[in-house]
């Protein structure tokens, strides 16, 4: 749907999880708000990751929003880490259910948007030639919405099938009998060759760095299991408010040095069995942040690794030794490891043999010509910041935020910036959305900036601008979390390393994510509010009326 209508209160650019919710909450106070998206439907993520094995490596009965009882009540999840398929199922649902269809338009992709000083307003630029203007944005642009693919010649001349796994086609591939290459072993890969080994003819991993891995343990959920979900979902979500990653496995509370090894090791036997993230996350404090610790447990991963894999070489390839075991986010698998102890399977090491291009039949390292009918590029996404980049976002005196974050975002509490005034970030970098079970982070953020609007709104205030004193504040806390993670030392999208961006090689750090935990970003945000957002220059508006009721005025005219 495109309207004709140019003026809106708040414009939501993005229909994925964090859309829906925040049109929600605007919809549900009659604020005059749409949703803006370039994709020809809803669903962010889940509408664009279709690869086989997509799926969450959250309990589906934590990521599905907790705002509504009848529809936590109403709603089955079917698979404890629930499918793509499914999960967009999920979307679609809770849109219709709550019909906020209406407030969304599609195939619109945000070109440009820029601050009119003057008018305390956004005019944002549309793909369709349109100029709309909003007193607010929000940006609901996802966290990894901008794929790379590997800055190699020739990509434009294989004559067979080839796309990254966030372009996965929408309809079925015939992977029987094929010869297919999958570019990368990161989390999306590890999903995607576990699913595909026993299905294509012939099935070549390229691997630059291996990920470590732990088993998914996925398994349906029963009706009677899902009765007994719905009965606790209040315990559920209070469990992930108060873990460091919004899940619910809590961290082991004894000291690593305090249990003996023995005891240790029969922790980890009992974990790597269990479902999830436990292994990673219901493990010692210690594994995130002390070598000793880390090394140990990462050589009991590098073991179980050993007895799935049969050819011994095979195994060392696929254990890390570059980084520790979950010092960055864990990718979890299923038949992952078995995968290459199967005839169809062979894993190429372009450590050892760089790829050198793509041509018209396949790719060509340094040592060998491979054909291919199909080449998957899982090569990750120019993460958090990429999508932002996308959009020439320029703010106070023109100045672009592309230019403003290019050696690293800096940003207050990951959800304003400073000379970009009335521009909200629910899940932005530097955020704890960004770091942990992503509905839980989208919930805190989206209810967070719902309170910051209704603040202004009340007093009429038409512009909200962080002060440059908090966001360098915030900035230095943000880096403080990273100096005492192991993570520093990683190289990942956590770390802001993207070998297919310039500028996002190895050598330096790009803060971009918040590391502190879930429960004190949430008492951090919660304090700015409750001290009237002291770290927020506000302008009172000159037509200072109840906004809320503006907007609804402008709704209905
Ligand atoms: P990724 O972790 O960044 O992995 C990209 C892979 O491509 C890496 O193995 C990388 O190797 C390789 N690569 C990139 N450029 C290359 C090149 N030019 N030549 C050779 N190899 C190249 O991306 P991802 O796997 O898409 O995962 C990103 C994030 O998405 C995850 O961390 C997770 O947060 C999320 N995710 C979640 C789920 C889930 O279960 N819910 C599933 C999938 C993804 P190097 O490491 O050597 O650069």
């Amino acid at each position: 749907m495109t309207e004709a209508k140019s003026h809106y209160e708040v414009i939501v650019i993005g229909a994925g999880v964090a859309g829906i919710y925040q049109i929600k909450r605007l919809v549900d106070l009659g604020i005059d708000a749409t949703v803006l998206d370039s994709a020809t439907d809803l669903g962010g993520t889940w509408y664009w990751n279709r690869y086989p094995g997509c799926r969450f490596d959250s309990e589906s009965y934590t990521y599905g929003f907790s705002f509504s009882r009848e529809l936590l009540d109403e709603w089955h999840w079917k698979e404890r880490f629930s499918a793509q398929p499914e999960n967009l199922r999920y979307l679609n649902y809770v849109a219709d259910k709550f019909d906020l269809r209406k407030h969304m338009q599609f195939n619109c992709k945000v070109e440009a948007m820029r601050f009119d000083e003057a008018r305390d307003l956004w005019r944002v630029k549309v793909s369709d030639g349109r100029e709309l203007t909003c007193r607010f944005v929000v940006l609901a642009i996802g966290l990894l919405s901008a794929p790379t693919l590997p800055r190699v010649e020739g990509i434009e001349d294989f004559r067979g099938r080839s796309f990254h796994t966030y372009y996965w086609p929408r309809e079925p591939v015939d992977l029987a009998g094929k010869k297919v290459a999958v570019i990368g072993t990161g989390a999306t890969a590890i999903q995607l060759i576990g699913e595909i080994a026993d299905k294509v003819g012939e099935l070549t991993v390229f691997q630059r760095r291996p990920n470590w891995s732990a088993p998914l343990n996925n398994s349906p959920i029963s009706d009677a299991e899902m009765a007994d979900i719905r009965a606790h979902y209040d315990e559920i979500f209070a469990t992930c408010a108060r873990t460091p990653g919004g899940f619910v496995h809590e961290p082991d509370p004894r000291g690593f040095y305090d249990v003996p090894r023995e005891e240790r090791l029969k922790l980890w036997d009992k974990l790597y069995d269990e479902p999830g993230f436990g292994i990673w996350l219901s493990n010692f404090r210690e594994i995130f942040m002390d070598e000793a610790a880390n090394a140990e447990l990462s050589e009991y991963i590098a073991d179980r690794i050993r007895r799935r894999v049969k050819d011994p070489k095979v195994a060392e390839k696929l254990i890390p030794k570059d980084h520790g075991f979950g010092v960055q986010r864990l990718p979890l698998e299923t038949k992952y490891f078995e995968a290459y102890n199967r005839d169809n399977v062979q894993l190429v090491d372009v450590s050892e043999t760089p790829l050198v291009r793509v041509t018209e039949k396949g790719l060509r390292t340094t040592e060998h010509d491979y054909e291919f009918d199909i080449i998957v590029y899982a090569t990750g996404f120019d993460a958090i910041t990429g999508a932002y980049d996308q959009i020439d976002i320029r703010g106070i005196g023109g100045e672009r935020l592309a230019d403003k974050w290019k050696r690293g975002p800096s940003t207050f509490l990951g959800m304003l910036v400073h000379g970009f005034p009335n521009l909200l970030m629910p899940t932005g970098p530097q955020s704890a959305s960004a770091s942990t079970n992503f509905p839980r982070g989208i919930e805190n953020g989206v209810n967070w900036c719902m309170d910051l609007l209704q603040y202004m709104w009340d007093r009429g205030y038409t512009r909200a601008d962080a002060t440059s004193e908090a966001q360098e504040r915030w900035a230095a806390h943000v880096a403080k979390m990273y100096e005492m993670m192991l993570l520093r030392k990683a190289q990942g999208w956590f770390t802001g390393y993207n070998s297919n961006v310039a500028g996002h090689e190895a050598g330096t750090i790009r803060y971009i994510v918040y590391n502190g935990g879930t429960p004190k970003f949430v008492s951090i945000i919660n304090d700015v509010a409750a001290r009237d957002y002291q770290e927020i220059a506000f302008t009172p508006g000159s037509a200072a009326r109840a906004p809320a009721a503006a907007a609804r005025a402008s709704a209905s005219s």
